[in-house]
């Protein structure tokens, strides 16, 4: 291993590959990535996929559209033997009372100011796209072709490789274990296989991002919350979006090899960075998922997982440095949506950090706005 490193990512997930990638796009050299165990062990290998515009934040809706835009042409940006698996066949948000409904007609107006191809659907429309829905109850829905989704796997495993041919080193089955600060700053990262002089450290531990943070003098509010999710047995293709209710709590997706995968929101889950998945779920998943999508109940479940949210008061990341350690960086509390907006916030810091005006503007998530009780309202959280 390099006894001496510019810049340390810690994480090898979706943040930490892509932030590898867009830094050492930026010309940077000599940046490191040390993950604990293997490529996408964490969050992003357990997640859902999806990937979504239909956001009520601007900034979220742009994070989330040009992230799009660049797993749209990341298999030309870093050509390789994976198959990104990529389905933009479209997400489909459900609305059952007029509160909600509004929330999305609003919703819709920002996005489509934004360039973003969405509809607002009555329920017989809805019907047309997604045969097997039961519309009992509903008042509406959105619908975005270009949403949808990939396997994690191989999209932070392209990433990977695109960071390694531009010089940057991956360290697999390191784990980060301290830190020594000089002045101030971090100046030295302790890991199970030795230690790394550095310049800059970055936070892109997922789960596990409060400990990191601590080990620079850094307190973070993050805490991490299990979430479960499963897969049944693949069938012929009958639904092409992923399907939400914000009011049941679900997501609910058929993959591109047949099968649907699905979980859902519990506020009651446990806390902490347990992933062990309980019967339960399985059966208020039916509970939830069923009524409306009624055939689905003829599927048998092959596998079923649990994986954690890093999740912040608001639900929304803490992207920047600290004011305290200014050479710690952090990019982590992306609660149930850090696949999605992984590459334009990966793109946003790496600029931040070579001194370039951000694409898109990210300074709304620094980690003071939880001081200053700036928490920021995004209604569409799942
Ligand atoms: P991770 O993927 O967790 O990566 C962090 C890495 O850091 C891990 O690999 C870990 O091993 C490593 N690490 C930790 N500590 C150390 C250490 N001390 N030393 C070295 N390495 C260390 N998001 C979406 O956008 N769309 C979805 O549909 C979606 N569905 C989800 C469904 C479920 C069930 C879950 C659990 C999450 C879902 N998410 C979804 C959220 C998404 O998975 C995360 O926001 C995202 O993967 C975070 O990526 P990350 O790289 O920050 O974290």
């Amino acid at each position: 291993m390099k006894a001496k490193a510019n810049i340390v990512i810690i994480g090898g997930g979706i943040v930490g590959t892509s932030l590898a990638y867009h830094l050492a796009c930026l010309g940077i050299k000599d940046i490191v990535v040390l993950e604990k165990d293997y490529l996408a062990a964490g969050s992003t290998g357990r997640c859902g996929a999806g990937v979504r515009q239909q956001w009520g934040l601007k900034m979220n809706c742009i994070l989330a559209k040009e992230s799009i835009a660049e797993f749209e042409k990341l298999s030309e940006m870093i050509p390789t033997d994976y198959d990104l698996e990529f389905k933009q066949k479209g997400y489909m948000m459900l609305a059952y009372d007029r509160n909600m409904a509004n929330q999305y007609k609003k919703n819709v107006q920002l996005q489509r100011t934004l360039g973003i191809e969405v509809d607002y659907l009555s329920p017989l429309e809805a019907k047309a796209i997604v045969p097997h829905l039961n519309t009992e109850g509903m008042v509406g829905a959105t619908f975005c072709g270009k949403d949808g989704h990939l396997n994690p796997f191989t999209t932070t495993l392209t990433y990977a490789i695109g960071a390694k041919r531009l010089g940057a080193e991956i360290y697999k089955g390191t784990e980060v274990l301290d830190m020594k600060l000089e002045k101030g700053k971090v100046s030295k990262v302790i890991t199970n296989k030795g230690e790394i002089d550095t310049g800059l450290v970055i936070n892109a531990a997922g789960p596990f991002s409060k400990n990191i943070a601590k080990m620079a003098g850094v307190d973070i509010p993050v805490y991490s919350e299990r979430h479960q999710i499963l897969v049944t047995q693949p069938i012929k293709q009958i639904q092409d979006p992923m399907v939400i209710s914000l009011k049941h709590g679900f997501y609910c997706q058929q993959t591109p090899h047949g099968s649907f995968i699905m979980g859902f929101g519990d506020p009651n889950e446990l806390k902490g960075t347990d992933t062990t998945s309980t019967w339960n779920f399985l059966e208020e998943m039916a509970e939830k998922v069923l009524p409306v999508l009624p055939p689905l109940k003829n599927l048998k479940v092959v596998r079923q997982w649990a994986g954690s949210y890093n999740m912040t008061p608001d639900a929304q990341p803490i992207l920047g440095n600290s004011e305290d350690v200014e050479n710690f960086y952090m990019a982590v509390g992306f609660s149930g949506h850090g696949f999605m907006i992984a590459p334009a916030v990966a793109k946003a810091i790496s600029e931040t950090i070579v001194g370039k005006k951000p694409t898109v503007d990210i300074s709304m998530l620094r980690l003071k706005r939880f001081e200053a009780g700036n928490l920021i309202k995004e209604p569409s959280v799942v």
